[in-house]
């Protein structure tokens, strides 16, 4: 079994940079006028492309999308007429460039200590074969490099920072994938990039907060966007003696450490079985594009009308396809899933020799998956593949002990292409770690999505002229910066006590200027203004009050009455809700409202022992007991009697302890 809590990043010589890609709030798409909105419901219209590469500057294809090419989409578009207009569709060039946009993208470099601002924007071209952008390129534009972020003593560099258009949204697929339906409203929205320097962090919990630094920063300088899926994250992660891996899609930066561990234990695993290949002297040219008709063998398997099966020899790859390379996934299934995508056979139609073991881990699963009666296509071959069967095929294909095989089921050509990609991938185990960009799954496992792609995938765009910035402006941009979230993080921690994730809170939801502004100048506890703004006020909001009701005047007096212990703490959410009622009413008409008033120490023993008179006389139960699990019961009660009587004047919690201290000073007689 993998085990993922041995993993040390440091010794692995582990490297990992993120980037962040976050819409920015403007009036307008960035290369032409229709607004930056979502539309839903049925479509105005729907059209339909194919893709194909176009040629890079040096006259070549990109591999990566020739790649995507093989794929062979077939994309439909759904349209609305209030976010798409004729540039969506790439029926029209470009229209000028929305300045506000790359302003943005000036004045966020600032607030990110970025230190070579370009005087003069140039529009390129990054190519995406995907269908994701309908021209088959993004229009994006560097505005700054050299950035940075500080994570406590050290400095985590931000390479580039970019703007560019958003692409269309995926809805659906279709056909094995090989049809795929596309939104369009989200193309063209305007996005900034950040991309740090992979060579700083040396740790996942150091980039999750470089990542959060910069989601913060966004939120502070209202730079950013807000609302669900308004920013996308994506890491590429390497350790030593591998390549780097660019990983797609980190919805939750709370996850990232367990993303980062299982990709460092896959590509650990990866390098393991290189060595264990190189050892039995293995050699790529081993590997032979000769695929074996298998069909005959499975007579009687119900194999599906113009189906075929094909089986492909892997010389020294037995009992190493078997091999766990993240939790529940083996080394087969990496191999597997780039032919998987790339032909459209599915998973369930694929086999490797390892997986006759009874324990093989694509079985286990399968096993959880129909215990949990989860929908799941099950896989062809585990039954039909019995161990006198496999005996057959290995003698059919002429393994040796340490060969292993692959079978594929489906139409001729599918099974060919996949055959192919299979060999492809097999080669590329005698390097380790192929560089590639792979996509998280929902088990924070990962799988293949694309080849990455290479420089020939970025040229200039030929249909906008270079855009000259106002450099004064630029400078000017300055003074919108404020105090940035690792500034805040140090003066809450410093001055009141309040750790990062408070202020992260704080800065998410807007509130921190109002808490610092309660703690200053009211010269309030800072944990008591913190609670009442971040629980107290969403407490009431979700019960639907209008918290804007209530002034800051109003906030500090009632956190006050607290703390000057006129009334307990748990009472402030009650006198809130009574003001935002009515905001006309004082602070001490809601107390009178709410029957609230201090309650005396003098008054509480008097409470008390009433209390405890009427329960012995009602219960008739013995109370010099010395049980403690007896005290409890009879604390209970009675704190529950003094809470109804006082209204809640007086917190539970100092009741109880009141109670529970007096009860034991009765019983130890
Ligand atoms: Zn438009």
């Amino acid at each position: 079994m993998l085990d993922l809590t041995k993993i040390d990043f440091k010794k692995m010589g582990f490297r990992a940079g993120i980037e962040v890609h976050h819409q920015i709030n403007t009036k307008r798409k960035l290369f032409c006028h229709c607004k930056p909105i979502l539309s839903h419901g049925e479509p105005d219209y729907r059209f339909e492309r194919y893709f194909r590469p176009v040629l890079g500057e040096m006259g070549d294809f990109d591999e990566g999308m020739l790649i995507e090419y093989e794929k062979g989409y077939r994309v439909i578009y759904h349209a609305y007429e209030d976010s798409v207009c004729v540039y969506e569709q790439d029926e029209q060039p470009p229209f000028w460039p929305d300045n506000d946009a790359i302003y943005l993208g000036f004045e966020l470099a600032h607030w990110l200590n970025f230190s070579a601002l370009v005087d003069e924007v140039v529009v390129s071209r990054k190519q995406y074969l995907d269908g994701s952008i309908t021209t088959g390129f993004q229009r994006t534009m560097i505005v700054a490099r050299d950035g940075w972020v500080p994570i406590g003593e050290k400095k985590i560099a931000i390479s580039n920072l970019t703007v560019e258009e958003d692409s269309a949204r995926k809805i659906k697929t279709e056909n094995f994938g090989r049809t795929v339906y596309y939104n369009l409203d989200r193309l063209g929205m305007p996005l900034v990039e950040v991309i740090t320097d992979h060579n700083d962090c040396d740790n996942p919990q150091d980039l999750q907060r470089a990542a959060e630094y910069i989601g913060l920063t966004l939120r502070l300088s209202g730079i950013g966007k807000r609302g669900l899926g308004v920013v996308r994250q994506d890491v590429n992660i390497s350790i030593k003696g591998g390549r780097r891996v660019e990983l797609k899609g980190v919805q939750d930066l709370s996850t990232f450490v367990d993303l980062a561990t299982r990709e460092v234990a896959r590509q650990d695993m990866l390098i393991k079985i290189a060595a264990m290949l190189k050892e039995r002297s293995f050699k790529k040219n081993e590997l032979e594009h000769i695929y074996i008709d298998l069909t005959d063998k499975f007579a009687g398997s119900n194999i599906p009308k113009n189906n075929i099966i094909m089986g492909i020899r892997l010389p020294k790859f037995g009992n190493l396809l078997g091999l766990e390379i993240q939790p529940g996934k083996d080394f087969g299934q990496d191999i597997i899933e780039k032919a998987e995508l790339i032909s459209g056979i599915p998973r369930s139609n694929l086999f490797h020799s390892d997986e006759i073991n009874k324990k093989a881990l694509r079985k286990l699963r399968e096993k959880t998956l129909r215990k949990n009666k989860e929908q799941f296509q099950e896989n062809f071959f585990f039954p039909v593949v019995t161990d006198k069967l496999n005996q057959d095929i290995r003698k059919t294909l002429r393994l040796k002990k340490d060969d292993g095989y692959f079978l594929t089921l489906g139409p001729q050509t599918w099974v060919i292409h996949a055959m192919k990609k299979i060999i492809e991938r097999a080669k590329m185990a005698l390097d380790g770690v192929p560089e590639e960009t792979r996509r998280f799954l929902p088990d924070n496992n990962s799988e293949f999505l694309r080849v990455i792609h290479g420089q020939d995938r970025l040229y200039p765009d030929t249909d906008t002229p270079l855009i000259d910035m106002d450099i004064q402006k630029i400078e000017e941009l300055k003074k919108k910066v404020q105090k940035r979230p690792w500034e805040w993080e140090t003066e809450f921690k410093e001055k009141y006590g309040l750790d990062y994730q408070k202020v992260k809170a704080m800065i998410r939801h807007g509130t921190i200027t109002t808490v610092q502004e309660l703690i200053e100048k009211f010269s309030l506890n800072p944990k008591k203004c913190f609670f009442f703004i971040e629980e107290t006020l969403l407490a009431l909001r979700r019960e639907g009050f209008d918290t804007s009701k209530l002034t800051i005047e109003k906030t500090a007096e009632i956190i006050k009455g607290a703390e000057d212990g006129v009334y307990d703490f748990n009472q402030v959410i009650n006198i809130a809700k009574t003001i935002i009622n009515n905001p006309k009413k004082s602070l001490k008409q809601a107390l009178s409202d709410l029957k609230i008033r201090k309650i005396s120490k003098t008054e509480l023993q008097k409470l008390f022992t009433e209390a405890l008179s009427q329960l012995t006389k009602f219960k008739n139960e013995k109370i010099s007991v010395k049980d403690g699990s007896i005290n409890n019961r009879i604390a209970d009660k009675i704190t529950g009697t003094i809470m109804r009587r006082t209204n809640g004047s007086i917190s539970g919690k100092t009741v109880y302890d009141f109670v529970l201290k007096n009860l034991e000073g009765k019983t130890s007689n």
